[in-house]
């Protein structure tokens, strides 16, 4: 995965966190394998050890170096070219790598691509033609835990990301794939050692500027970092929205620039008003792989149509995760430049807007009238 990708112009900050922490996961259970002496593990990886310069398979007799001079490699081949040899002890070389570790570290990448989906067994059989069975033996016997424990490893690092950057516990937790807040609470506070608050606070955020502004639909915040817009929301007053906006970020150093902004707003606005693609406002939003995708879908989404959730679903290709499509755009982080107000249900009714259904309502209205009048004129 790359670690960003262009939307028409808005960049979304992509899965660098799952990337990292993949890494970062299988370097602890090849560690922890080594520790072991275990000789399951041959085969799987070699570990060489940078203040002698000699690589072994994870079962080598010779006395453990310390972590901080390990280093994993996939292959003998691969410690090879990064300038070590082979432990004449062990023999590392004798022992070949396997298929098996291959079809593991797809579903590893499959897992971290779908974390916000309730990803089964039978699943993940069917995605990689193994009977359900299987998969587990093979994937425990290579990783040493389960494919549920490793997405629920992933969440855990996404979820700390997201608090370090600043934001709010339940929105972390809905962004970093759990479903139910409540019930995790207590299990997420337990793996952080720490509550989830605690935790967060010790955390320094980037600065972020907003402005308030009058807009069709009331008052309007658009917030930015230096990379770009990473808040954009309505609300009644301007108590109101910056209360919201210390919610969502509440370890940022918030600053109002209404000045400085001045131009975004007005971008949002000439976009509100049909003459200006929602794509000239570049954007700094976290988001997982689910949530990028149905984003990205959105903005292709023009102004005055719509889509039905479950046509979202189809459109990138997930036509079972029309709940989980629901969520992603109850989860946008910036109204109208990810126009999630241009999804509506099936039979045509509104279905819900992080914002109110009046404002979602008002805004469809708008943009038939504006989209209608001008393929007249
Ligand atoms: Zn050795």
């Amino acid at each position: 995965m790359n670690s960003t990708i262009n939307v028409g112009t808005g960049a979304f900050k992509s899965e660098t966190v799952e990337q990292l922490s993949m890494n970062a996961m299988l370097a602890d259970v090849q560690w922890q394998a080594v520790l072991a002496r275990d000789a399951a593990s041959d085969g799987k990886f070699v570990f060489a050890v940078s203040s002698t310069g000699v690589y072994c398979r994870p079962s080598c007799p010779s006395k453990r170096p310390r972590r901080e001079n390990a280093n994993f490699f996939e292959t003998p081949q691969h410690a090879e070219a990064a300038g070590f040899r082979a432990c004449l002890r062990c023999r590392p070389k004798s022992v070949s790598g396997n298929r098996r570790q291959e079809l593991v570290k797809s579903v590893c990448r499959y897992i971290e691509q779908h974390l916000d989906e309730a990803v089964t067994l039978t699943h993940l059989g069917k995605e990689f033609r193994q009977s359900p069975f299987h998969l587990q033996r093979t994937f425990k016997a290579v990783l040493g835990i389960t494919p549920k424990e490793y997405a629920n490893s992933c969440r855990m690092r996404g979820f700390r990301q997201k608090l370090k950057a600043g934001q709010s516990v339940t929105r972390a937790m809905h962004e970093s794939g759990y479903s139910s807040t409540s019930r995790l609470y207590s299990r997420t506070a337990a793996e952080l050692g720490m509550e989830p608050g605690k935790y967060r606070r010790g955390a320094i955020a980037a600065p972020i500027r907003y402005a308030c502004a009058d807009s069709p639909l009331g008052r309007v915040l658009v917030a930015a970092t230096d990379k770009g817009v990473c808040s954009i929301q309505f609300a009644e007053s301007d108590e109101e929205l910056e209360q919201g906006l210390k919610q969502e970020f509440p370890f940022a150093m918030r600053r109002r620039d209404d000045e400085g902004l001045s131009k975004l707003v007005q971008n949002l606005m000439r976009h509100m008003n049909g003459l200006e693609p929602a794509t000239a406002l570049p954007l700094d939003i976290q988001a997982t792989a689910f949530q990028r995708r149905v984003w990205s879908y959105l903005q292709s989404v023009g102004f005055g149509e719509t889509r039905s959730y479950s046509e979202v679903a189809k459109a990138i290709r997930q036509p079972s995760a029309v709940r989980a499509v629901a969520r992603a755009c109850a989860t946008n982080p910036v109204a109208v430049a990810i126009p999630c107000h241009r999804v509506l249900r099936s039979n045509g009714d509104l279905g819900g807007y992080r914002w109110g259904t009046g404002r979602k309502k008002a805004l469809l209205e708008m943009e038939t009238r504006i989209s209608t009048s001008s393929s007249r004129g």
